[in-house]
């Protein structure tokens, strides 16, 4: 499930596309299978970000939810049914879970001492907590843990602990909070964890967390966005108590609108096997908590729980500074959604590794493989059938054909088990077969009859790897079956040898993809800014401008960097706070001695940007026109560095 608080980016696409291309294998292997899904909209997160746009979290995550049902649309991720949280159906379901846990006295009560935002009027999680690591005392960590050093404390422990909302001194204050006893709950989660169905790696993981089982505190007080817990005052379930339960509503709601009974799909006698695909930092979650609520309630456990990894981009993980914060949006704008399915396919396997996207690799990989060898084989087909007025002819080339037919048992076996990049290779291998085939019987030589023939085998092939190939490639795969004049197919279809009929003349159904650069969705990233506000905020409020730290400075050292066309390295000095290294863009307008002592405005809190040069630690002002001219922007005499401008 995506979290409500922004739209949805690459990395969430690996999980739903290696979800979608699972249900669609199981659907074309004659299982049943509903994929279920929802936003997942409650939290702190969500009502902060709320508050920033000043509009309700209700509107908010209703926006969310349009938004990313438009972008799984767009990479054909074909839920069942894509929910929200936020619903009644969830309500009702956390309320009930909730209180047949209460029945299993499984609930109790706590005095917590907890940091408070006394101008905000709120609790602090640990995350909106900062300050000096306790072990280290490396500045700006957070409040559960130091990046630094690795060091995970109580956030207590911080030294001069800050709120990241409002810059204040947080004070201690103790509040009641609600404790689901999960201790108690050993023995069960003993026993689920032999039967369920989970990776090993993760398996291990979790026995190690059952030694140190702990109350799980699923209360958290108001102002909070969420439900509001029954009996009580002023407190809320904690957003990952009512999250998994948001897949049963997803499932009510499908259920109602479908005429639908609920207990037939979900419930300790229906015959579904319930599966969640989940990211790696979520397996605590999921594979203790979980069933943990569940145990007291008429819903069935998990039957298989599998662990992704995260999805890298040229081997980095993703970040909007390092230009590899690519959104889904403008991903689509320069690839075609369905070969990011494949290329991902092509790389995903069952075991809990990050998978990395490389932007240079991906062109290669789609105009060898579905160019050069699966589309090719059509291609290379057409020409012979239609010099056969279109006609196939009546017999095929069976021992080809049964060379691939044999290999159906182990493509299945490899997607049903998440092995998408072996079931990959081995219908890759199946198309170079053909290729091979069509070049040793040299059809350019035959009669017309007889290559009629070599091209029908072919085009049999080609059927047979277009059902292969269908849950990875949903869109260009119908395109396929319908030159051969046929609805989709499926593993009961692999007999149907294609003979003495007509089908349509071979149109392209894929161009050769030029190559891509990483760069290219780094201008993209520049662009973006004017896009995203155009969405539905056109005007920003005082806080938001007071966000941006802009400060005067004065350069204090200027050079040219070998290889860079356009960049200067400037060194500024910023008063009190230092100095900075800024790559500016400025070379075709400036020459570096006509820059030393200049004084500039400083964007000085923009997140560092990792250059080949080095790390840029702001940026300067400027103005441009169209015709290349730069414009640094300055302070009028007599403003000193370090100066806030506002
Ligand atoms: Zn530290």
């Amino acid at each position: 499930m995506p979290y409500a608080n922004g739209p949805l980016h690459l990395g969430h696409l690996l999980e739903s596309i290696q979800t979608d291309i699972w249900v669609r294998f199981q659907n074309q292997s004659g299982n049943e299978c509903l994929f279920f899904c929802a936003d997942d909209t409650h939290g702190t997160p969500v009502m902060l970000k709320a508050k920033e746009l000043d509009i309700s979290p209700e509107s908010l995550v209703k926006n969310v939810q349009k938004d990313h049902i438009n972008t799984y649309d767009l990479y054909n991720i074909n839920f069942t049914n894509f929910h929200t949280t936020h619903s009644d159906e969830n309500k009702k379901y956390s309320e009930e879970i909730y209180k047949s846990s209460k029945e299993d006295n499984l609930i109790s009560k706590k005095v917590v001492n907890q940091y408070f935002d006394t101008e905000e009027g709120i609790f602090l999680s640990d995350r909106f907590i900062k300050g000096e690591c306790p072990k280290c005392s490396s500045e700006d960590q957070y409040g559960d843990g130091c990046e630094k050093c690795g060091a995970t404390y109580n956030s207590k422990d911080l030294i001069n602990p800050v709120s990241v909302l409002s810059n204040s001194t947080p004070e201690l204050r103790d509040s009641e909070h609600i404790f689901f006893d999960l201790p108690k709950k050993r023995k069960m989660l003993e026993g689920f964890l032999k039967k369920a169905d989970i990776q090993t790696s993760v398996k291990n993981k979790l026995n190690e967390w059952m030694d140190d089982l702990r109350p799980w505190d699923i209360s958290r007080d108001a102002p909070y966005f969420g439900f509001e817990i029954p009996n009580e005052k002023n407190k809320y379930f904690y957003v990952w108590l009512d999250a998994p339960i948001g897949y049963i509503a997803s499932l009510a709601n499908w259920a109602s609108n479908n005429s639908k009974d609920i207990n037939e799909y979900w419930s300790d006698k229906s015959d579904y096997e319930i599966v969640h695909f989940i990211g790696k930092d979520i397996a605590y979650f999921h594979c203790l908590f979980w069933p943990a609520i569940l145990d007291s309630s008429n819903f069935k456990k998990p039957d298989s729980v599998y662990v992704h990894g995260f999805l890298t981009i040229n081997g980095e993980k993703m970040s909007k500074s390092k230009g590899t914060g690519i959104t889904t949006e403008d991903f689509a704008k320069h690839c075609d959604p369905e070969l990011l399915r494949y290329y991902l396919a092509s790389k995903l396997n069952d075991k809990v590794e990050d998978v990395d996207l490389n932007i240079e690799d991906l062109s290669q990989r789609i105009n060898s493989d579905l160019v050069g060898k699966y589309l090719n084989i059509a291609s290379r087909s057409s020409t012979f059938i239609e010099k056969n007025k279109g006609l196939l002819s009546s017999e095929v080339d069976k021992t080809l054909l049964k060379n691939i037919k044999n290999a159906a048992d182990e493509i299945r076996h490899f997607y049903d088990s998440r092995q998408y990049s072996k079931a990959v290779r081995l219908i890759m291998d199946m198309a170079d077969h053909t290729n091979k085939y069509i070049n040793d019987k040299k059809p350019w030589k035959l009669s017309n009859n007889e290559a009629a023939e070599v091209a029908t085998t072919a085009t049999n092939a080609f059927r047979l790897i277009t059902i292969y190939l269908s849950p990875i490639l949903p869109k260009l795969t119908f395109e396929a079956f319908k030159l051969l004049g046929l609805d989709n197919q499926d593993y009961s279809n692999i007999n149907d040898d294609l003979v003495s009929i007509k089908i349509n003349k071979y149109e392209p159904l894929l161009q050769r993809m030029e190559a891509l650069t990483i760069e290219q969705f780094k201008n993209e990233e520049i662009n973006m800014s004017n896009d995203e506000n155009s969405n539905d905020v056109n005007t920003i409020n005082i806080n938001q401008f007071m966000e941006t730290d802009l400060r005067v400075a004065k350069i204090v050292n200027a050079e040219d960097i070998e290889d860079a066309d356009k960049l200067i390295k400037l060194t500024l000095s910023v008063g009190d706070i230092g100095t900075k290294t800024v790559f500016a863009g400025i070379k075709s307008a400036y020459k570096k001695e006509d820059l030393l002592n200049k004084m500039v405005i400083l964007v000085n809190n923009l997140a560092a940007r990792k250059m080949k040069f080095g790390v840029s630690e702001g940026m300067v002002l400027a103005s441009s026109d169209d015709k290349g001219g730069i414009f640094l922007i300055s302070p009028d005499k007599g403003a000193k560095e370090g100066q806030k401008v506002k």
